[in-house]
C-alpha cells in the first residue's frame, strides 16, 4: 500500500515546477510540499474510512501466489534444504498478505466503532481523524481512527484504540503485548530478542522490555481488583460460590508458605555518594511466596514424584500485608470456604505462623519435617564435626523421635546436653531448644508415616490411604521458589522494585492459568465463543 507520508514523485515534480520565490524560495517550496502531503493524507484517510471488511485484491493474491511458488521452487532445486526451510519460506511468503489483511481488518473494526466515550458512552465532540502506526504479529500497520473530546469526563478519547485493545502510548498490538509479557517474564530481554527473531518477529530489546513492564503494571492492576473482592462480605460469598463448581467431595486444602530474596538496585550511579553519606544500602529484599491446593489434586508420577494437578500461586515483593491479602483471596478461590480441613505447612519462620493465625485461624499447622531435621543436624555437626560417623550416630535416635511425635524427648536430650557445653555453644543450643519448644504442637508426623507404611504393605484403611497422601514437608512451595528464582535470581542480575513486582505478577498470572483474563485472544477457542 502506498503511504501518504511519502508522495516523493509528486513532491519532486512540484518542486521543479515551482519558480524560485523572490523573497524566500525555500519557504515557498516547503509550503507547496506541506500542501501536497496534506492532500495525500486526506486521500488516504478518505480511502481508509470506506473500508468495511478485509480482503485481498486479485492482483495481491496473484503476487502472493507467484512469490510462494518461486520460494518453493528454489527449495525443490536445492538438495540441502529440508522441511525446516519449507516452513521458514512459507511463513515469510505469507507475512505480507497477512499484514495487509490485518491492517484492513483493524481498519474495518475502527470504522465500525462508534465515536463515543468509553466510560460514559456520550457522543464525543470536536471529532477528527488521525493515523497511527502499530507493530503487529505480521509487521507494521497503519490505522486511521476518529477521536474526540468527552465533555463529561474531560478528556480526549480514541474509542477505536480501546476497541482494538491498543495502549495509548505504546505501539504493540495485543498479540505483541502478550508475547512481550510472556517472553520477558520467562527470560531476560536480551534472550527474548533472539527467541522472538526465530518466531519471525523483529523486536528490539527496548521494545520487549518496555512492553513487558507495561503489561506487568496491567497485571498488577488486575490483581488489585481481584484482591479488592475481599472488601465486602457479599463479594467474598460471590467469590466462594464462583469457586464452588459441582458439590465437592470432602477435601483438605493445603497452604504452603515460604520466602526467598531478590537483589535490587534503585540507586544506579549513587552508590558512592550514599556510602559516603553513611547510608546503608539494602540490596536484598524478601519475595513472599505461597501455594494453595486441594489434597486430592496431589498425586504421584510413575517415578513416585509428587505432582499437583491444580494449584494456585501467590508471589509478591510488596511485604507481608500484600502477601496476606493475596493469599487469602487465592485460598477462597481454591475452596477455603468448602474445605473440611485446612492445613498450613511451612518452615519455622514466625511471620508465617502469624499469617496463619490471623487469616486461617481454624487451620492445622504443620512444621516442615525436613527443616526440623536440619535443625538437629546443625547441632550434630557443631558437636561432632560435619557428617562424621559420631554426628550421624548422635542424630539418628533424635530424627526417629521426631518421626514418632516424641518432640518432648528431643527437647529433653538437647537440654541434657546443655550443661556440658561452653557458654557460646550453650547459647546456640538454647536457640535450637526454643525452636523445638515453639514448634512442638506443629510436629505431628507419625500418623502420616504409619499410613504410608500401611499403604506399602497393602493393609491401609480408607482413611490411611487419604492420610498417606498428605505431605510431610513444604516441598511444593520450595520447588516453586526455585522455579521463580531461575528467572529472577540470575548471576549479576539486579532489579528495581517496580520492575520485579510487575514481572512477578505476570509470572503468577500465567501460573494461575488466568492469562486469558489479560489476553482474551489467547483463549484457543475464542473464535467459537
Ligand atoms: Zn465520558
Amino acid at each position: 500500500m502506498k503511504t501518504p507520508a511519502q508522495p516523493s514523485r509528486q513532491v519532486r515534480r512540484a518542486q521543479v515546477r515551482q519558480k524560485p520565490h523572490a523573497q524566500n524560495p525555500d519557504a515557498e517550496i516547503q509550503r507547496r510540499t506541506d500542501e501536497i502531503v496534506a492532500e495525500g493524507k486526506a486521500k488516504a484517510a478518505a480511502a481508509a474510512a470506506t473500508i468495511t471488511h478485509a480482503t485481498l485484491t486479485d492482483a495481491e493474491l496473484a503476487a502472493w501466489r507467484q512469490d510462494m511458488d518461486q520460494r518453493l521452487q528454489r527449495i525443490e532445486q536445492n538438495q540441502d534444504q529440508n522441511l525446516g526451510h519449507i516452513e521458514e519460506e512459507l511463513a515469510r511468503a505469507t507475512k505480507e498478505p497477512l499484514r495487509l489483511l490485518a491492517e484492513r481488518a483493524a481498519q474495518a473494526k475502527a470504522n465500525a466503532t462508534p465515536c463515543q466515550c468509553v466510560h460514559c458512552h456520550r457522543e464525543l465532540s470536536q471529532q477528527k481523524f488521525l493515523s497511527r502506526r502499530l507493530d503487529s504479529r505480521f509487521g507494521s500497520l497503519l490505522l486511521w481512527r476518529r477521536y474526540g473530546w468527552c465533555e463529561d469526563c474531560g478528556e480526549w478519547q480514541f474509542p477505536a484504540d480501546h476497541a482494538l485493545g491498543l495502549g495509548r502510548q505504546a505501539p504493540a498490538s495485543p498479540y505483541l503485548q502478550e508475547l512481550s509479557a510472556l517472553l520477558v517474564s520467562k527470560m531476560p530481554a536480551e534472550q527474548a530478542v533472539l527467541v522472538a527473531e526465530r518466531l519471525g518477529l523483529d523486536l528490539s530489546r527496548c521494545f520487549l522490555h518496555r512492553e513487558a513492564h507495561r503489561q506487568g503494571l496491567k497485571a498488577e492492576q488486575q490483581r488489585a481488583q481481584a484482591v479488592a473482592e475481599l472488601d465486602t462480605w457479599e463479594d467474598i460469598q460471590k467469590l466462594a460460590r464462583y469457586s464452588e463448581g459441582p458439590p465437592p467431595q470432602p477435601f483438605t486444602l493445603v497452604i504452603e508458605i515460604d520466602a526467598w530474596n531478590i537483589r535490587e538496585r534503585d540507586d544506579w550511579g549513587q552508590t558512592e555518594a550514599s556510602r559516603k553519606a553513611g547510608k546503608k544500602l539494602e540490596r536484598w529484599h524478601w519475595v513472599y511466596l505461597a501455594t494453595v491446593f486441594r489434597l486430592n489434586h496431589r498425586g504421584q508420577t510413575a517415578g513416585e514424584r509428587a505432582v499437583i494437578t491444580e494449584r494456585g500461586f501467590v508471589a509478591t515483593r510488596q511485604g507481608l500485608e500484600a502477601l496476606t491479602a493475596q493469599l487469602h483471596r487465592e485460598a477462597i478461590a481454591r475452596g477455603l470456604g468448602q474445605a473440611q480441613q485446612v492445613l498450613v505447612i511451612a518452615d519455622g519462620a514466625v511471620w508465617i505462623w502469624n499469617i496463619a493465625k490471623e487469616r486461617f485461624a481454624e487451620a492445622r499447622q504443620q512444621l516442615d519435617l525436613y527443616h526440623a531435621d536440619e535443625h538437629l543436624w546443625a547441632v550434630a555437626n557443631d558437636l561432632f564435626g560435619r557428617s562424621t560417623p559420631e554426628a550421624r550416630a548422635w542424630v539418628a535416635p533424635l530424627l526417629q523421635h521426631v518421626r514418632d511425635d516424641q518432640t518432648c524427648a528431643v527437647i529433653a536430650s538437647l537440654k541434657e546436653l546443655k550443661p556440658r557445653l561452653q557458654q557460646a555453644e550453650q547459647e546456640k543450643l538454647q536457640t535450637q531448644i526454643e525452636y523445638f519448644e515453639n514448634n512442638e504442637h506443629r510436629m505431628k508426623y507419625k500418623e502420616i508415616i504409619d499410613a504410608r507404611k500401611a499403604c506399602d504393605q497393602g493393609t491401609a484403611t480408607q482413611e490411611q490411604i487419604q492420610l498417606a497422601n498428605q505431605p510431610l514437608g513444604s516441598g511444593a512451595v520450595e520447588s516453586t521458589c526455585r522455579q521463580y528464582q531461575c528467572r529472577f535470581k540470575r548471576t549479576g542480575q539486579f532489579w528495581t522494585t517496580a520492575g520485579d513486582e510487575a514481572l512477578l505478577c505476570l509470572e503468577t498470572l500465567w501460573r494461575n492459568a488466568r492469562w486469558t483474563e489479560l489476553y482474551p485472544h489467547a483463549k484457543p477457542s475464542c473464535a467459537l465463543n
